[in-house]
């Protein structure tokens, strides 16, 4: 069974009200100012700008001189469970209806819900941001193999975590949307979301059970778009074929279609200039997804791979930290996201530093770590979308995907441009809204400790206080 990206909604939204004050709230171009949120049913009907009394400054530090105890909600200020009609009569106050001349749907919103409760959230001296969208997991996946799931987890060789994570292609298996895929997948995606990581495209691993799951609130986790499996290089060559994988994939619930380009980490060096797909080959790929109303990733770190998978208009490559000029030029007019993976490989450059990998691994990790960042530059200059892919995959890993904000910082979107792309190109490449906290948005956000401006604070997971998925706070 198919599910489109554009398809139902599958939270449970919590139909309270919810306002939220005292924060420093993210605008559109990644700055933080003082504002109001107002939550009706989930849905983002007011942001008030100005707020009142709130602390500290994007530059300014925090002066955590908190006399109320911030973060914690005041249930039913309205004894007896207030209506929305007590709400708007005390409109001035809690800032509703004002947002509605911003041409959101306050007013519309307020009309259809008549009743609920009205909870306040006190955030004074705390961040909040949109939900961070990871366009690149494997929550499938909680060892560095794919055929150890099928042992005991805990016989995983930590030495090799992560290093295929980035690249190994998984074959489709639908023996595997089982109750104990369920279970294994269980830890990775609550960890993920209470990192403040709202929503997932995860590109090879996750069968649509977990996303099914996920929908129906057995599983806590991200809201998520799965490729379900990947295509590999066995169907080079032959369009006919990869037309019929992709029909296959999207029967079993694939909402994007991932092929695999080029070696990953553990091939032989010059595999990354080789594709064994041609240009005909992926804009059948994109073609027959197209008629299906899927649309195709590509793992590609350079060379071909990147050049045909650019020309034939795929929405994103993976990784491509061998993006050349003129392809970063042809997908910025193209309209190509480019989703980098840079925590990732330092994390397998580390490792085969401190000679838990071969060294011929080491050598080539130590080159994809320093071209990746001049990717993610070029690629910005060019006027290329970059969004954010963690390519976690195991335990270990899952829960730390705010690392790679930190990461994009450094490598030259700056923290505002870092914060920008993990949110609005992110939620745009998904088509999970505008990724702005504004009217009419779902109300997927994360409430922070520190300032997310100094994008360092979120290598620490305590940073994430509270993490909002529809408008109900995650516990
Ligand atoms: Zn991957």
């Amino acid at each position: 069974m198919s599910t489109s990206p554009h398809g139902p909604r599958p939270e449970h939204h919590d139909e309270a009200t919810l306002v939220v004050t005292g924060a420093q709230v993210m605008d559109r171009d990644g700055t933080f100012s003082p504002a109001t949120v107002t939550v009706v049913g989930g849905t983002i009907v007011a942001v008030e700008r100005g707020g009142t009394g709130v602390i500290g400054g994007p530059s300014g530090g925090a002066g955590h001189g908190d006399e109320r105890v911030p973060g914690t909600f005041r249930h039913d200020v309205h004894s007896g469970g207030a209506t929305l009609d007590d709400v708007q009569s005390d409109g001035a106050r809690l800032g509703i209806g004002r947002g509605a001349s911003d041409g959101g749907p306050s007013q519309g919103a307020a009309d259809r819900r008549r009743s609920g409760t009205v909870r306040h959230l006190d955030a004074s001296g705390r961040w909040l941001m949109p939900g961070v969208v990871d366009c690149h997991t494997h929550l499938g996946w909680t060892t560095f193999l794919p055929e150890d799931e099928d042992e005991d987890d805990d016989d995983r060789d930590e030495g090799g975590a992560g290093a295929t994570a980035a690249d190994h292609p998984m074959a489709s298996d639908a023996d595997r949307a089982d109750a104990a895929l369920l279970s294994r997948a269980a830890p990775g995606l609550a960890a993920t979301l209470r990192a403040g990581v709202t929503s997932v495209r995860d590109a090879g691993g996750a069968a649509s059970a977990i996303r099914e799951a996920l929908v129906a609130g057995r599983l806590v986790g991200p809201q998520m778009q799965t490729a379900v499996a990947t295509i590999t290089d066995e169907l080079a060559r032959d369009p006919a074929a990869l037309r019929a994988r992709v029909r296959s994939l999207v029967a079993e619930g694939a909402d994007w279609i991932k092929v695999v380009a080029t070696g990953g980490v553990m091939a032989p060096d010059g595999s990354e200039d080789e594709s064994p797909f041609d240009e005909r080959d992926l804009r059948a790929v994109v073609d027959e997804a197209a008629g299906l109303g899927v649309r195709v990733m590509v793992h590609a770190w350079g060379g071909d791979a990147l050049t045909h998978s650019i020309a034939a208009g795929v929405a994103s490559v993976e990784h491509g930290m061998f993006l050349t000029e003129r392809q970063a030029d042809v997908g910025a007019a193209r309209g190509v996201v480019l989703v980098p993976t840079l925590a990732i490989y330092s994390e397998v450059a580390e490792m085969a530093r401190r000679g838990e990998l071969p060294e011929r691994v080491r050598a080539r990790a130590s080159r994809v770590v320093e071209a990746h960042p001049r990717a993610v530059r070029r690629a910005v200059e060019a006027g290329m979308t970059v969004a954010m892919g963690s390519d976690f995959g195991t335990t270990d890993q899952h829960g730390r995907n705010l690392t790679e904000i930190d990461h994009l910082a450094a490598a030259g979107l700056g923290a505002a441009g870092a914060l920008v792309a993990v949110t609005q190109a992110g939620a745009r490449l998904l088509g999970r809204g505008s990724g702005v906290l504004e009217p009419g948005q779902v109300f997927d956000a994360v409430l922070l400790t520190s300032d997310p401006t100094d994008t360092a604070v979120l290598r620490d997971p305590r940073t994430v206080e509270t993490v909002f998925l529809g408008g109900a706070a995650v516990s």
